[in-house]
């Protein structure tokens, strides 16, 4: 097996073999650039995964924010942190003034090719900004290039219960 093959079916993704800091460097690659709103789309990427497990396949994201820059850029955190993706299907993005996301774990149904589709919602998880942090990231807009990436740096390192509120259900 080339090491670019990923059995899904076992919920193997490439994602968790993944240091902090070769997430940050791949979402700068992929998205051109690194601010607050990316980064928080990685964090509950990778909450998600962790917390629900699942291969990419198996998990599906429902988020909710603005339809403008820059808060349209968590979207392409959650892609690439929890591997739901427009090109899957399987996440889905709901204008709203406030930033949350729902992601699902579905049931496997052990499907081998992208166009089985995955079984009933087994557990799901609600993971919503906390309002003191948007207040925080419009008090203190970075101007500047080092200034923005100091601030991502920082949103990146702060534990998960000072940036979000989250509900599980199974
Ligand atoms: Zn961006």
């Amino acid at each position: 097996m080339d090491k670019f093959s990923l059995d899904f079916t076992k919920g193997k993704t490439i994602f968790p073999k993944l240091k902090k800091n070769q997430i940050i460097k791949a979402a700068a690659r992929f998205h051109g650039h690194i601010g607050p709103w990316i980064v928080l789309g990685l964090r509950t990427g990778r909450y998600a995964q962790r917390v629900l497990g699942g291969s990419p396949f198996e998990l599906d994201a429902r988020v909710h924010c603005p339809a403008k820059l820059p808060y349209s850029c968590f979207l392409d955190g959650v892609q690439l942190a929890s591997g739901c993706t427009m090109g899957k299907g399987n996440i889905h993005h709901i204008s709203s003034s406030r930033v949350w996301v729902e992601f699902s774990r579905k049931k496997s149904t052990g499907a081998r090719f992208i166009s089985e589709k995955p079984g009933k919602v087994k557990a799901s998880l609600r993971i919503e900004l906390r309002p003191e942090v948007w207040t925080e990231l419009h008090l203190k807009h970075a101007r500047t290039i080092a200034a923005t990436e100091k601030l991502s740096r920082d949103i990146y390192y702060r534990p998960f219960n000072r940036l979000f509120l989250k509900t599980r259900r199974i």
